[in-house]
Formats: C-alpha cells, sequence, structure tokens
C-alpha cells in the first residue's frame, strides 16, 4: 500500500525507533506514547485490520503476541504487567489501516477502558 504509514516505516522511508525486526513483524516506538513504554507490533506486509485477517494469518497473529511479550520482558515491565490492543475500526479508535499491536506499560493504567 503506497500511501499506508506504517508500509513507509518499515520500508524506512518514514524513520521510527526501530526496537525489533524480523521477516514477519516490525516493532517501533509510539510517536505520541500514551504509556512509559508504547511499542507498535507491525506485520511487515499491509493488513487493513482484524477484519481482514484470514486464516493464513494465524501464525502472523501468534508471532505478533508472543514478541510483543518478549518485547515486554525486554523493556522490564513483563513482571508488573502490561496491555496488548488492536484497536479495530472507528468505534475503538484505529486512525492507522495497516494492523498493529500496541504494546502498553511501565506505570499503572486505568481499567476498565471504553
Ligand atoms: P491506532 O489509533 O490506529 O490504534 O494507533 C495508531 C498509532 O500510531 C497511534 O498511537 C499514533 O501515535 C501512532 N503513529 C501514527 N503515526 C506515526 C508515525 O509516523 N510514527 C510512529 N512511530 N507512530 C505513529
Ligand atoms: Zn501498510
Amino acid at each position: 500500500m503506497s500511501d499506508c504509514i506504517f508500509c513507509k516505516i518499515i520500508k524506512g522511508d518514514i524513520p521510527s525507533t526501530t526496537v525489533f525486526r524480523d521477516e514477519h513483524l516490525t516493532a517501533f516506538r509510539d510517536i505520541n506514547p500514551a504509556a512509559p513504554t508504547h511499542i507498535l507490533l507491525v506485520p511487515n506486509k499491509h493488513i487493513d485490520s482484524v477484519n481482514a485477517l484470514t486464516g493464513e494469518d494465524e501464525q502472523l497473529v501468534g508471532h505478533l503476541v508472543k514478541v510483543a511479550g518478549q518485547l515486554a520482558a525486554q523493556e522490564g515491565i513483563a513482571e508488573d504487567g502490561y496491555r496488548l490492543i488492536f484497536n479495530t475500526g472507528a468505534h475503538a479508535g484505529q486512525t492507522v489501516l495497516h494492523i498493529h499491536l500496541h504494546l502498553l506499560g511501565g506505570a499503572p493504567m486505568k481499567y476498565p477502558m471504553g
């Protein structure tokens, strides 16, 4: 998707603070952090949202969650706790139409959300 901001970050056309990258995903720090640790984990292939996932993507989604847990440990927030969020669609406030997993932590967060 040539006009997708996250595709541009993955290609390196827009700078970002990358914390992890492999053949399947790229993880970088959110430009407008909502918590002391706020990382976005993004598949390297363009998928609009959870609504667009197919059976072929099951391993990819599992990999996103697994790497998120590893990054939480790397950031030193695994023990105290963290939150993983896939905002999906307008009501959830999804602003970038390239599926991404938010990893948030580093301080107590409010709950319930909504
Ligand atoms: P959403 O609201 O779609 O779930 O989350 C999109 C996230 O992407 C927001 O938290 C926003 O701050 C972040 N974001 C938007 N544009 C950029 C950018 O150019 N670079 C980085 N690092 N994050 C971005
Ligand atoms: Zn994209």
